[in-house]
């Protein structure tokens, strides 16, 4: 069960500390409290653990403070979506909005491999117009010989040129716990010139401590993939980890999922899930059809499969995109044979417009038939 309390309800105030009494005195109940603070005020959730069923929600909406209450299922307690839940489907992150109600394009590099290449990408990211990339400079590799990122070394040039050229949000994969302080780090010493979404990927999707770790800081947003060979409720609840402990600016990530049937693409595109993942929770959801597609095969219609992917995965209501692109794609050092090519970044940037177009026009037609109109 979830008190929600009304923004005026301050820790200090007598109405809290009578409710925090009465709840203390509640028989096998838990408390745990989650204190957002927005723009304008300081939303409190206070999160009942334990034997809830013989509370009454009419009497629990009653006790001071408390503007609404929710019951919640026993799945995915803080990112779920629960019956008459309204909290929010969205978060902002430096001047960006991450919502199920709207779709934003994270075109960058798979991998850093040179200062000439990021600068060239994030020119032609800023000249159409786009204010979010990818940039890995930790890569979690199968081979232990392969290249394995540059580390901090490149963050400190990563992030300048991210503010040069008008970067708000890099996406970063991290896959130990000192990565975290190596990008706090190398940001304040550049001056914070741009942010990092934290990317954990389908690799540690269930690397518990690490999403205790991530999940405990709040600063910084985190896209969680899709665990590759996992099920849909283990990587939510995976997702749900990171809430639990304190940050739910969270992005659910769909990858593809590994099959063993001699797939023509790296990994079965899952981009049909992501109207059940909208459903189940409040995460705004990513695609990544580089990893999911992972060549940059065509078809007969002249599109390759790639945007095809993309397509199908906007076309369902997808809230992020993450895609490969490289300036030379034969010199990168990671995924060079899916990413695009920087010539083909506006002919993408098109077709992902129309995709959501089309969404949006569905989506309305959906509304217009529920209301019977
Ligand atoms: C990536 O995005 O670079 C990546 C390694 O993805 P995944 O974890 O989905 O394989
Ligand atoms: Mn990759």
């Amino acid at each position: 069960m979830i008190l929600i309390l009304t923004p005026t309800t301050s820790p200090d105030s007598d109405e809290y500390r009578q409710l925090m009494g009465y709840l203390a005195n509640l028989p096998n109940i838990q408390t745990r409290i989650h204190s957002e603070r927005g723009a304008e005020q300081v939303l409190t959730e206070i999160y009942l653990i334990g034997h809830t069923a013989p509370l009454s929600l009419d009497y629990m909406g009653s006790l001071p403070g408390v503007e609404r209450v929710v019951r919640v299922s026993q799945e995915y307690r803080v990112l779920g979506r629960h019956k008459d839940d309204q909290r929010p489907t969205h978060f902002d992150y430096n001047g960006v909005r991450f919502g199920q109600d709207n779709l934003n394009v994270f075109a960058g590099l798979c991998a850093v491999d040179t200062r000439e290449h990021v600068e060239i990408m994030m020119r032609a990211l800023r000249d159409n117009g786009q204010v979010c990339t990818r940039m890995g400079a930790y890569k979690p590799r199968t081979n232990p010989y392969s290249f394995q990122g540059h580390g901090k070394a490149c963050l400190p040039y990563v992030f300048e040129l991210g503010g040069k050229y008008g970067i708000k949000v890099i996406a970063m994969e991290v896959t130990h716990e000192s990565h975290v302080d190596e990008i706090r780090e190398a940001l304040q010493q550049t001056g914070n010139p741009t942010g990092v979404m934290l990317q954990i990927g389908t690799r540690n999707t269930q690397n518990f401590e690490l999403l205790k770790i991530v999940g405990r800081q709040q600063e910084f947003p985190v896209l969680l993939k899709r665990g590759f060979g996992i099920t849909l409720d283990e990587s939510l609840n995976a997702a749900e980890y990171l809430a639990s402990e304190g940050n739910r600016k969270v992005v659910f990530g769909l990858r593809g999922m590994k099959t063993n049937m001699g797939d023509p693409h790296r990994n079965l595109v899952d981009f049909a899930h992501v109207p059940v993942v909208k459903r189940l929770t409040r995460m705004p959801v990513c695609i990544d059809p580089s990893h999911s597609v992972g060549t940059r095969a065509g078809g007969s219609d002249g599109m390759l499969d790639i945007m095809h992917a993309v397509a199908q995965g906007v076309v369902a209501g997808a809230n992020m995109i993450l895609v490969d692109f490289h300036p030379n794609p034969s010199k990168a050092l990671v995924d060079g044979p899916q990413a695009l090519l920087l010539e083909e970044l506006p002919w993408f940037l098109e077709d992902v417009r129309i995709a959501r177009e089309a969404y949006e026009r569905r989506a309305a037609l959906a509304r217009r038939a529920a209301s019977g109109a």
